[in-house]
This record gives structure tokens, C-alpha cells and sequence, in this order.
């Protein structure tokens, strides 16, 4: 992939503090994460080899409360992209008004080559080594790429063991039965589904008819164009890590998702053809949604880009370069801790509803998280506009100045 992260993740700071004239010691702050956990950790592999794992937990600012993110596990995790990670939850949190800072974690490893035990001995292993620094009051973890509720499920059971009692506000994206919410699984494409309402509004496109392509079908992405398909679009085209497909016509997204579930990958899906990730990402649309990993829009292909608006469902998938260009080209983007905040927000809920111990439905959660993405988008949209700049600058000066404003309360500028 090439690019750092992190050194993005700082070029887009960089760029927002002069939009907004922050000031250089607000900025200081800003630009490195608060605390870097780095540990590695010992797991009995099903062969009965000791294995040691790699894993990070990066705390990058608490300002305006408990530090959250979620966890990836993946083979290519490096302490950068988590830090980018965790810089972007700050954000993500800001521009959502919810009352925390912003974290990440990641594990090195492979969950498509380790067995369930395995990945369980991993979850724990990784908790115990982290554990005196989360916490429903400190930092609290939720799920990412290639995590689930399972794997929460261990995580809050091990951290549980540990302080000796309930806990369940330490961990969100449970499991229903352990304090999750109704409407976890669902609630970053809920949320990009929002996005993408208010983005057809301002551009004035129709949302039915509309050409889609998804890259990326995990969690997000399949949600996506699930929901996208109910509402009359058309998913012309979808990826994941193996390849893509594609049917000018629309590809039945429902089926789709159970032809993934069932082979664990989109290719062979009846009627369509195969394409590539990167010509997927170039075909006439209106809507791209990238919801894979970071890195995917650059410099290089950017100014190939057809589609009228780019929803950043993935976490980084632009780079600063590539923004330029879209710009420039009038693309409509809307930026990843933006477009992807539905998932934190609804975390977010989970948290509060295990610190009361009552229990919302699913329709009271996508409702109340229905205001708060429209709410961070308007507010995105006002200030991007008040500064000529794209919506990636204009969510920053709003995340900015409420991490700014709480900074300087606190006394630490
Ligand atoms: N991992 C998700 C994200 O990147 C959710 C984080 C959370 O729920 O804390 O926003």
C-alpha cells in the first residue's frame, strides 16, 4: 500500500489547523497519540507450540471523555495505522458530539488460519495484557476489522474475571444476550445509509436508480448494500479481499450476502462477472463506497474516479493527495469518521444503556442515531462551506474545536 497512515492522519491535521488557525500548541497535542500500549503476549496454540502475539492499544486523546475504538485483528496491523486509527476516532467522537476521546487496538494475526479456540485464547490474552488500562470509565474497546461479538463476548468475560465483577461497560458490539444494543451489527451502514440521504439531498441525485458500487463486504459493507438495494439503488458492483463482481443491471444484495456467508467470499455469485478491486473503484457511478481498508483512493487513481459521491464507509481510504483531486473534480466526499460514525454512536448507546441497566428497542436506537449523524453532517457541510474547503476539512474544524474547546477547559493549553 505504500503510504503511512499515520503521517496522512497527520497531513489532514495539518491542513484543518491552518483552515482554522488553531493554535500551535493545541496542534502539538493534537498531532501525537496521548499513551502507546505495546505488548506482546504468549497463546497455547491447538498444536500445544507457545505462540507469541503482537498487539497495541493506542490511548490518543481523553479530553472529552473515555478514550474509544475498536480492535482489528489482521496480519498486516502495524502501530502506525493503529494510530492513525485511534487519531480518527477522536475525531469520529467529536464530530458525533458523544462523550468520549478517541482509541484503537490491533492484534498481528490471522484469524482466517487460527481455530476458534485459538482465536478465543488470543482474545483473552490480549485483554489480560491491556486490562489495567481500559475500563468503562478509562477506555473502552468495541469491535473492528475481523472482530465480532463473539470475540467481545471473551474479551468482556476476561475482563470481568479480572476486576472480579460486572463489567459491562468496558466493551461494546456484545452480543445481545451480554448487554449489546439492538441495532449494533447494522449501525455503521445504518449510519454511512444516513450519510448517503443527506449527501443525494445536497448534490440533487435520486437515490433510487442510483449506480453503486461497495469495496469491501464485511460488517459495513454487505449492510450497506443491503439497505442501499431496499431503498431502490442499484449495486452494480461489490469486492472483498479475493476480488470483485460485477452486473450492470443490479446484483440482488440480499442473496448476495447469504452466497458470502455461505462461501466466505462474493465471487461465483450467479450472473455476474468478475472484476478487479481497483476497476471497481473506476466504473461510471454515482455512489462509491469503500468499506475495506485504508489507503485504497490515492494519487494515482484518484482522478479516474467517476462516481459523484464517495462514502467513506472504511476507516482512511483517501489519501491527502487523492483529496485534492476529488475536489477539484467536484466529488462529493464524505469523509470515513463522518460517514462511518453510526457504529461508534450506537456504541456509544450500548455504553449508556449498560451504565443505566435499561434496555432501548432497536427503532429508539436508529432514531436517536438517525439525529446525531444528520446533526454532525449539516454541521460538517456548514462549516466546509463557510471555509470554500471539501467535507473531510469541514467535519475537522468542527471536531477540532470541540477537542480544542475541552482541552483548554481542562486546563492543558
Ligand atoms: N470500529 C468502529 C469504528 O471504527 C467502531 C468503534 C466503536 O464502536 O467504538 O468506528
Amino acid at each position: 500500500m505504500g503510504e503511512n497512515p499515520f503521517e496522512n492522519a497527520q497531513k489532514q491535521l495539518e491542513k484543518a489547523a491552518k483552515i482554522i488557525g488553531l493554535e500551535p500548541a493545541v496542534h502539538s497535542i493534537l498531532r501525537e497519540p496521548m499513551r502507546i500500549i505495546d505488548v506482546h503476549f504468549p497463546v497455547k496454540m491447538d498444536s500445544g507450540e507457545t505462540r507469541i502475539f503482537n498487539g497495541f492499544r493506542v490511548q490518543y486523546n481523553n479530553a472529552r471523555g473515555p478514550c474509544k475504538g475498536g480492535i482489528r485483528f489482521h496480519p498486516a496491523e502495524t502501530l502506525d495505522t493503529v494510530k492513525a486509527l485511534a487519531a480518527w476516532m477522536t475525531w469520529k467522537c467529536a464530530v458525533a458530539n458523544i462523550p468520549y476521546g478517541g482509541g484503537k487496538g490491533g492484534v498481528i494475526c490471522n484469524p482466517k488460519e487460527l481455530s476458534s479456540t485459538e482465536l478465543e485464547r488470543i482474545s483473552r490474552g490480549y485483554i489480560r495484557a491491556i486490562a489495567q488500562f481500559i475500563g468503562p470509565d478509562k477506555d473502552v474497546p468495541a469491535p473492528d476489522v475481523y472482530t465480532t461479538p463473539q470475540i467481545m463476548a471473551w474479551m468482556l468475560d476476561e475482563y470481568e474475571k479480572i476486576v472480579g465483577g460486572a463489567a459491562p461497560g468496558v466493551i461494546t458490539g456484545k452480543p445481545l444476550a451480554l448487554g449489546g444494543s439492538a441495532g449494533r451489527e447494522d449501525a455503521t451502514a445504518q449510519g454511512v445509509v444516513y450519510t448517503i440521504r443527506e449527501a443525494v439531498k445536497v448534490l440533487g441525485i435520486e437515490l433510487r436508480g442510483a449506480k453503486v458500487a461497495v469495496q469491501g463486504f464485511g460488517n459495513a459493507g454487505s449492510f450497506v448494500a443491503t439497505k442501499l438495494s431496499e431503498m431502490g439503488a442499484s449495486i452494480v458492483a461489490v469486492s472483498d479481499s479475493r476480488g470483485g463482481i460485477y452486473n450492470e443491471n443490479g446484483l440482488a444484495a440480499k442473496d448476495l450476502a447469504k452466497h458470502k456467508e455461505q462461501y466466505g467470499t462474493v465471487l461465483g455469485f450467479a450472473g455476474a462477472k468478475e472484476i478487479s478491486n481497483s476497476e471497481l473503484l473506476e466504473l461510471e457511478l454515482d455512489i462509491l463506497v469503500p468499506a475495506a481498508l485504508e489507503n485504497q483512493i490515492t494519487g494515482e487513481n484518484a482522478g479516474k474516479i467517476k462516481a459523484k459521491i464517495i462514502a467513506e464507509a472504511a476507516n482512511g481510504p483517501t489519501t491527502p493527495e487523492a483529496d485534492e483531486i476529488l475536489f477539484g473534480n467536484k466529488v462529493f466526499v464524505i469523509p470515513d469518521f463522518l460517514c462511518n460514525a453510526g457504529g461508534v454512536t450506537v456504541s456509544y448507546f450500548e455504553w449508556v444503556q449498560n451504565l443505566y441497566g435499561y434496555y432501548w428497542t432497536k427503532e429508539e436506537v436508529f432514531e436517536k442515531l438517525d439525529k446525531i449523524i444528520t446533526t454532525a453532517f449539516e454541521s460538517s457541510l456548514k462549516a466546509a462551506r463557510e471555509h470554500s474547503v471539501d467535507m473531510r476539512m469541514g467535519a475537522y474544524a468542527v471536531a477540532i474545536k470541540r477537542v480544542a474547546e475541552a482541552m483548554k477547559l481542562r486546563g492543558w493549553v
